[in-house]
């Protein structure tokens, strides 16, 4: 080993941990984002024997949906936006993968999170713009960046749209963990307000998220979006909550965050989904 070779790595140690933050297996190759190659191509697609025709909610039964193919929530129209789509299921190591975004402070995710959410992107259907889902600016303070506006840009490069943050957050709103569906969509009314309408009247939207969980959040921003006369909207996120079983709902309920020292996140815990 040369003496640059030596200096060059105690750099490389200095920057970024020697192993993987999801495995612990040791990194092999100069990257800006502290995840080896395996776990990042670890995610899987969502698959599912019944998916919702709008927003494809996974099912174990056909029994939820109708003959159209669409659950309770879009046949009586309480999304808030027009389709759903996400990449994978919000569990394993895509859901770590995210908190370590999210909570453990590597904004460098954004770039293999992104290339998720374009391949989740939904192919029969042209959007004019990319809108990230907005954080209220004092968490955004907190956490330094907002990663939908980091994934946003991120999937704005890959598909070449352009992203327009068209809407505010007005309120902090308290976290939804816990609640009921219905209770979410109560809790983040009147949490969003567009920006400049004359900006959004026509125009066919993918509202990004990183998850998705009840789709209140996602679908009470996507109603400004309409009400100010958006033609479509539709809402893209990383991940789903599965709520296939009430197993997986009640572990996503109380899940909440916890990074070590070194800022890695350790399973099973996370403040607030939205
Ligand atoms: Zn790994
Ligand atoms: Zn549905």
């Amino acid at each position: 080993v040369s003496a640059a070779q030596k200096v060059s790595s105690g750099l490389f140690a200095l920057v970024f941990p020697d192993t993987c933050r999801i495995c612990d297996s040791p990194l092999s190759e100069v990257s800006r984002v502290p995840v080896c190659r395996r776990c990042l191509s670890e995610p899987e697609p969502l698959s599912a024997e019944y998916l919702c025709i709008n927003c494809h909610a996974p099912f174990v039964t056909p029994h939820p949906l109708d003959a159209e193919g669409r659950c309770g929530l879009c046949r009586r129209g309480l999304t808030g936006f027009d389709s759903a789509y996400a990449f994978g299921i919000y569990d394993g190591t895509l859901r770590r993968l995210i908190q370590l975004f999210k909570y453990g402070n590597v904004p460098t995710l954004a770039g293999p999170l992104s290339l998720l959410l374009s391949l989740a992107a939904p192919r029969e259907r042209a959007f004019d713009a990319i809108v990230p889902m907005p954080m209220h600016w004092r968490r955004r303070w907190q956490r330094g960046f907002n990663q939908s506006e980091l994934l946003a840009r991120g999937l704005g490069r890959r598909m070449n749209l352009p992203v327009e943050s068209l809407v505010r957050r007005r309120k902090s709103t308290p976290p939804q963990a816990g609640l009921t569906g219905a209770q979410r969509r109560t809790n983040v009314s009147g949490a969003f307000a567009v920006r400049r309408a004359e900006a959004v009247g026509g125009k066919r939207i993918l509202l990004i998220d990183d998850v998705l969980t009840t789709g209140a959040t996602a679908g009470a921003c996507a109603s400004v979006l309409k009400r100010a006369g958006a033609a479509h909207v539709a809402v893209l996120t990383v991940a789903r909550a599965d709520r296939r079983s009430s197993d997986a709902d009640a572990a996503q309920m109380s899940f909440q965050k916890s990074a070590t020292p070194s800022g890695s996140v350790r399973d099973a815990k996370s403040g607030s989904t939205t």
